[in-house]
C-alpha cells in the first residue's frame, strides 16, 4: 500500500490516501495541543511513543473481541487504517474524578466512581467540543440510535478490557477518550489510545504519566510518555 496525497492535518496526526479508497495511512506528530489549541508545543519522539502505545492496545483489543480500523503498523510513525467515517461524537469514559468533571461536579480529583460514567462530546473546534447528551445526538443527527447504543456498549466493554490491562502495569485507568467511525456499516473504533488521549496515574505514587504534564507545566513529559510506553509494550 503506497501513501497518496495529503487528505487532512490535524492537531496530531496528518491523514493520507492510499491507492484504495478502502485504506487511509495515520502519520504520527510531536505536536502538542491542549486548551482547545491555545497551548502548543512539542513532546519529543510523542509520534513515535503514541503510534507504538496505540497498536499495542488497538491489537490487544482487537484479540478480546472489539472491532477496530488498525489494519497494520508500517512503520515507527505510520499506520495502516480502514477509511471510516468518523462519528462527530467524542466518547468519555471515566473511572475516577478527574479533570473537566472535576470542575463541573466542584469535586477534587482521584475520587473513584461508583461506576463508569459515559460521556458524549460534539466534535466541533469552533464550539469547543460541548458536551452533549444521548438526545441531543439523535436530534441533531450526528449518529443513528444503533450507532450511539453500540458504541456506548463498546466503551463499556473496552473499558472492562482496558483497566485491568492497565492495572497490570501498575497504572491506573482514570479516564480517557475514544472514537468510532463507520466502515460499510460496520461500527470500529478508530483514531488513537495512547497518554494524548487517557489520564493514566502511577498506581503507587499517583504521579500523571499522560498529557497532563504538558497541559499543566509539570516537566517530565517526554519521561512519562516513555513509561507509558515501557509498561505497555514491553509486557
Ligand atoms: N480528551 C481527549 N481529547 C479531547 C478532550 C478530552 O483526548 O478533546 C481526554 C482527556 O485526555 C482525558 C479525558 O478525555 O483523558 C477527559 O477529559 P476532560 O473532559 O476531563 O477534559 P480536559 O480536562 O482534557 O479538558
Amino acid at each position: 500500500m503506497t501513501r497518496g496525497e495529503q487528505l487532512y492535518e490535524g492537531k496530531a496526526k496528518i491523514i493520507y490516501a492510499t491507492d484504495d479508497d478502502d485504506y487511509r495511512i495515520l502519520y504520527f506528530k510531536d505536536d502538542a495541543t491542549a486548551f482547545d489549541g491555545a497551548k502548543k508545543g512539542t513532546i519529543v519522539a510523542k509520534g513515535i511513543i503514541n503510534n507504538q502505545v496505540s497498536c499495542r492496545i488497538f491489537t490487544m483489543l482487537a484479540e478480546n473481541g472489539i472491532p477496530t480500523h488498525l489494519v497494520k503498523k508500517l512503520s515507527e510513525r505510520e499506520v495502516l487504517v480502514k477509511n471510516v467515517a468518523i462519528m462527530p461524537v467524542e466518547v468519555v469514559v471515566r473511572n475516577i474524578i478527574a479533570g473537566s468533571l472535576a470542575k463541573r461536579m466542584g469535586r477534587p480529583e482521584g475520587e473513584k466512581l461508583p461506576f463508569p460514567i459515559v460521556e458524549y462530546y460534539y466534535k466541533n473546534d469552533d464550539l469547543h467540543d460541548p458536551m452533549i447528551n444521548r438526545d441531543h445526538v439523535l436530534a441533531f443527527g450526528l449518529a443513528s440510535e444503533a450507532q450511539i447504543d453500540q458504541a456506548r456498549e463498546l466503551a463499556l466493554k473496552i473499558n472492562s478490557i482496558l483497566q485491568p490491562f492497565f492495572a497490570d502495569r501498575d497504572i491506573i485507568l482514570v479516564d480517557y477518550k475514544l472514537e468510532f467511525g463507520d466502515f460499510h456499516g460496520q461500527l470500529l473504533l478508530a483514531d488513537e489510545i495512547c497518554p494524548d488521549t487517557c489520564r493514566l496515574w502511577d498506581a503507587e505514587s499517583l504521579e500523571k504519566m499522560d498529557k497532563d504534564r504538558f497541559r499543566r507545566d509539570l516537566g517530565k513529559v517526554e519521561e512519562a510518555y516513555v513509561e507509558v510506553c515501557r509498561r505497555v509494550c514491553d509486557q
